[in-house]
């Protein structure tokens, strides 16, 4: 097991756009099992690389039972959207609200080993996608938020016990999320 910290809103890295993977090697593996490790040991249902400090387009999944990981990805969403489903994300631990997000996406990247995968996701695991891929871009759930919803949950996080924690050495598991925080 390689559990790592999890990086708090309000962590520069969080905001940093990261940079696509070039070497499937040994390193690439090693950060996929820090992934996987550190999201089951959350729980947590995706968690992208950035929220454990590491720059690079990788996130994993697990949604419905299903254990995944992505790297590079590219989505195309449904033009439908859910406007009401909650989500929330390890970095605002304990959090959760109503966040807009298409209800299908294809996500096409790689694998580990740098075979190409496409995934196909509705509900849950399009959001995963979803959120997931955001965080690589440097953008966070509350952006997706409309303007009203992003107020309450800027209070909700000012509020919250671990709001201006957001140094790297945190650790903020076992926490509430009901294991659907991405
Ligand atoms: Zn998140």
């Amino acid at each position: 097991m390689a559990i790592q910290s999890i990086r708090l809103f309000g962590d520069p890295v969080l905001r940093t756009p990261a940079a696509p993977v070039a070497d499937f090697d040994k390193e690439l593996r090693k950060l996929v099992k820090d992934l996987t490790d550190t999201m089951m040991d959350a729980p947590g249902a995706g968690l992208a690389a950035p929220q454990i400090g590491v720059g690079l387009r990788v996130f994993t999944y697990y949604v419905d039972e299903q254990l995944g990981h992505l790297i590079n990805p590219d989505l195309d969403l449904s033009p439908e959207c859910d406007e009401e489903g909650e989500e929330g994300c390890l970095s605002f631990p304990g959090l959760s609200f109503p966040t807009p997000r298409a209800i299908r996406a294809v996500a096409r990247g790689f694998d580990m080993y740098g075979e190409p995968v496409t995934l196909e996701g509705t509900d849950l695991m399009a959001r995963c996608f979803q959120h997931e891929t955001d965080h690589l871009d440097g953008i966070l759930f509350i952006d997706r938020m409309d303007p009203k919803q992003r107020k309450l949950a800027m209070k909700a996080v000012r509020e919250a016990e671990w709001s201006g924690l957001s140094a790297p050495v945190i650790k903020v598991s076992p926490h509430v999320t009901g294991g659907k925080a991405l």
